[in-house]
């Protein structure tokens, strides 16, 4: 039996049920998944007993690691309490007031069951305020599911190389044609595209929506001027800026928005806020998130959902943000410098061709000789790929499960050894790569 042999058995019965085998596209399976018996901190078990170093936590969710006990203390009780109401419940108004006090841009809140659904939300009320239909996003950036969302995100390159920016192609087929029509796309750190972009179509879009650091694009860090001219041309035409932070609220106590200078009208968050269980919030201006509000003769827009502001998720989710404190967030973000720091370092000493992106708790490592500032800087080719698996199958074989393609994340459950067998294994794959010649 293989050391993964419980695993292999469990992916086998799962393809009699799931389409594929797996219940999301986005489980890793190089052949197949491992499966998880249970999480310790900054760890895995999976079903044959192996352990690993975590670096995927729930897709950045787990900002604390596995198990923490806060958000286990205060989830219990309310098990056995009642999950579910469709009465409201003080749980929801103490993280309301932990998001709206840190968060600059939330004012005013509404709580939903994920990111996607936070998404769509934001993308609603910038719709209703504005009364226009349509959207500009960034080219190559994930923000979840939602059609006029997801359009614009699988863009590769044709046969004679990257067409223009303009209209985006929806990534699941048979998406309408009208959802396309209504999403522009612009480039990352391009202001030339973003101003003519959105000149052009200014009269139709309520607004644009932006990861301040895209992780699937690239997570690479917006310029200063990229920020500027997108505040200016926004305001100038009154279209209202979503910065989506489902991911990068983790950057720090008052999330992403706040730390790169953007002033966003909306602001959508989700994963760490929700301690490990389902959450997405939507925040944003007063003025704007009245649009929520049925207190007004005709609501703009109605919003519900069965399990919205669960008082499980909310309690959760405050004992895992109430101990992100300040310090937390920086002893976070000094392991991710000295992480991101002694990776670099490895490239360099190396001469490999490999660059590092990130900021505070998250990093990304690309086979590329120049650290990527846009989506196409980052896309990978056919042989690019194939490296980056070879990458993540040497972590694998050392027990570390570091995600392939989009952001990996540090929690406040590793210690220093934790990123010392990082930088270890990473010099190794590199001088692996440099004496089989492949790199
Ligand atoms: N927006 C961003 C920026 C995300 O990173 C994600 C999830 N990775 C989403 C939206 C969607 O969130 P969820 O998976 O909770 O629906």
């Amino acid at each position: 039996a293989s050391a993964r042999s419980r695993s292999k058995r469990l992916f086998s019965r799962a393809k009699a049920v799931f389409p594929d085998g797996t219940a999301r596209a986005t489980v890793e399976r190089d052949p197949f998944p491992i499966y998880v018996q249970r999480g310790e901190g900054a760890y895995l078990i999976d079903v044959d007993g192996n352990r690993f170093l975590d670096l995927n936590n729930t897709y950045t969710t787990l900002i604390h690691g596995h198990g923490f006990a806060p958000v286990a203390e205060a989830v219990v009780d309310l098990l056995r309490s009642g999950t579910c109401f469709a009465n409201p419940t003080e749980h929801e108004i103490a993280l309301a007031e932990l998001l709206t006090t840190r968060i600059p841009a939330m004012e005013r809140v509404r709580f939903v069951n994920s990111g996607t659904e936070a998404v769509m939300f934001a993308i609603k009320a910038a719709r209703a305020f504005t009364g226009r239909p349509a959207i500009a996003r960034i080219e190559g950036a994930y923000h979840g599911a939602y059609d006029w969302a997801e359009a614009g995100q699988g863009v590769s390159p044709g046969k004679d190389g990257w067409e223009p920016v303009s209209i985006a192609t929806p990534t699941y087929r048979g998406t309408p044609s009208s959802v396309a029509e209504e999403v522009h796309l612009l480039r990352f750190n391009d202001v030339e595209s973003l101003e003519a972009r959105l000149r052009a179509v200014s009269d139709r879009i309520a607004c644009v929506i932006i990861d301040p650091m895209p992780s699937r694009a690239g997570l690479m860090h917006p310029e200063p001027d990229f920020i500027e001219a997108l505040s200016q041309t926004a305001r100038k035409y009154g279209i209202l800026i979503i910065a989506d932070e489902v991911l990068n609220l983790r950057q720090g106590y008052a999330g992403a928005s706040a730390r790169y200078g953007l002033n966003p009208d909306l602001i959508t968050a989700g994963k760490i806020i929700g301690g490990g269980f389902p959450i997405g919030a939507i925040g944003g201006r007063e003025e704007v998130m009245r649009v929520f509000s049925i207190e007004d003769a005709k609501p703009l827009l109605s919003q519900g959902g069965t399990f919205s502001a669960n008082p499980v998720s909310m309690a959760a989710g405050l004992a895992a943000m109430a101990a992100m404190t300040p310090d937390a967030f920086d002893h976070l973000e000094a392991m991710g410098d000295r992480l991101r720091a002694g990776l670099s370092a490895s490239i360099a000493r190396r001469d490999a061709r490999f660059s590092v992106t990130g900021a505070a708790s998250l990093f990304r490592i690309h086979p590329k000789r120049v650290a990527p500032v846009e989506y196409r800087d980052a896309y990978l080719s056919a042989e690019e790929a194939s490296l980056m698996r070879r990458m993540s199958r040497h972590f694998l074989e050392l027990s570390i499960l570091l995600p392939y393609g989009a952001a990996a994340c540090l929690s406040t459950a590793m210690v220093d050894s934790d990123i010392d067998l990082v930088l270890t294994a990473f010099d190794d794959f590199l001088k692996a790569e440099i004496q089989s010649g492949k790199e």
